[in-house]
């Protein structure tokens, strides 16, 4: 079975933001292009140009007055799988938070018979974007070369502190080594979070909530660096909505949404992709 076939599945939860119930069913689109959320006021494409720039800790996509937020985790599986064609039927705001990560989107995409096959596209020029201590740098690298993603976390709390992680985007294994890293929040922004009417249903069970001294979740991390993990895990989805990866080397220091988006918007028009 290619990766753009695969047996339709349904995940219904509530949204990490919203705190709202919502469900999604999943399906191959007949003619095989373009990811489409089909919302019960109308279509939005998973693509770039419908991106809410105002997105908060999030990538929300917006046509005209029909959102769906949160849309980069599931995003990460379908661009690990390469789905370039699905229609994903959304009920509620947002889609589901599950437990906070993509390991459920990647097994269900496993069984449902697809198999990993990330798509690339070969971007002509280096990008540099500055945003105040923020910067994000992609470099194309030759054809016969490895990409490498390399996101590099700068905090002042002691318990996440400077945190690297790199990703072989075309060798490492997505399975093991990011699905399961969940999102997370220090412990001392949350009530900021919550003010700002973000992270309404967000709780120990879908997210790394860090303390001054630690995880304050019971099990504890599922890797040291799981945060940085997370944010390599943000990056892949955002990207896909290129269409593909570029198949470039990317360095991120602290990574964010905007960041991405800011990154994403001028591989746009430096390539027309996407
Ligand atoms: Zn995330």
């Amino acid at each position: 079975m290619s990766s753009l076939r695969f047996r339709p599945f349904t995940f219904e939860g509530i949204g990490l933001h919203t705190g709202q119930p919502c469900s999604v069913d999943i399906a191959p689109r007949a003619n095989g292009f373009g990811v489409v959320f089909k919302t019960s006021v109308g279509d939005i494409p998973f693509n770039y140009n419908f991106v809410d720039l105002n997105s908060l800790r999030a990538t929300n996509l917006r046509y005209k007055n029909v959102q769906v937020k949160t849309v980069e985790h599931l995003a990460a599986a379908l661009a690990v799988f390469g789905i370039s064609g699905a229609e994903i039927t959304v009920k509620g705001p947002e889609i589901p938070a599950l437990d906070g990560c993509a390991l459920k989107w990647f097994d269900a995409f496993g069984k449902a018979g697809a198999k990993p096959c990330p798509l690339f596209f070969y971007p002509k020029d280096e990008i540099e974007i500055i945003w105040g201590d923020s910067h994000a740098r992609l470099t194309p690298v030759a054809r016969e070369a490895t990409p490498h993603y390399c996101v590099e976390l700068r905090y002042e709390s002691k318990a996440i502190g400077i945190q690297r992680f790199e990703y072989r985007p075309s060798h490492d294994d997505f399975g093991t080594e990011i699905a399961s890293a969940r999102t997370f929040a220090l412990e001392s922004e949350v009530d900021a979070i919550l003010k700002a009417g973000l992270g309404r249903g967000g709780s120990l069970d879908n997210a790394l909530i860090i303390g001054v001294d630690g995880p304050v979740n019971s099990h504890g991390q599922r890797f040291f660096n799981e945060p940085a993990r997370h944010k390599m895990l943000d990056l892949l989805g955002d990207l896909f909505l290129l269409g593909s990866w570029p198949w470039a080397d990317i360095e991120i220091i602290r990574p964010g949404h905007k960041l991405t988006h800011s990154l994403i918007g001028e591989i746009k028009r430096r390539n027309q992709a996407g």
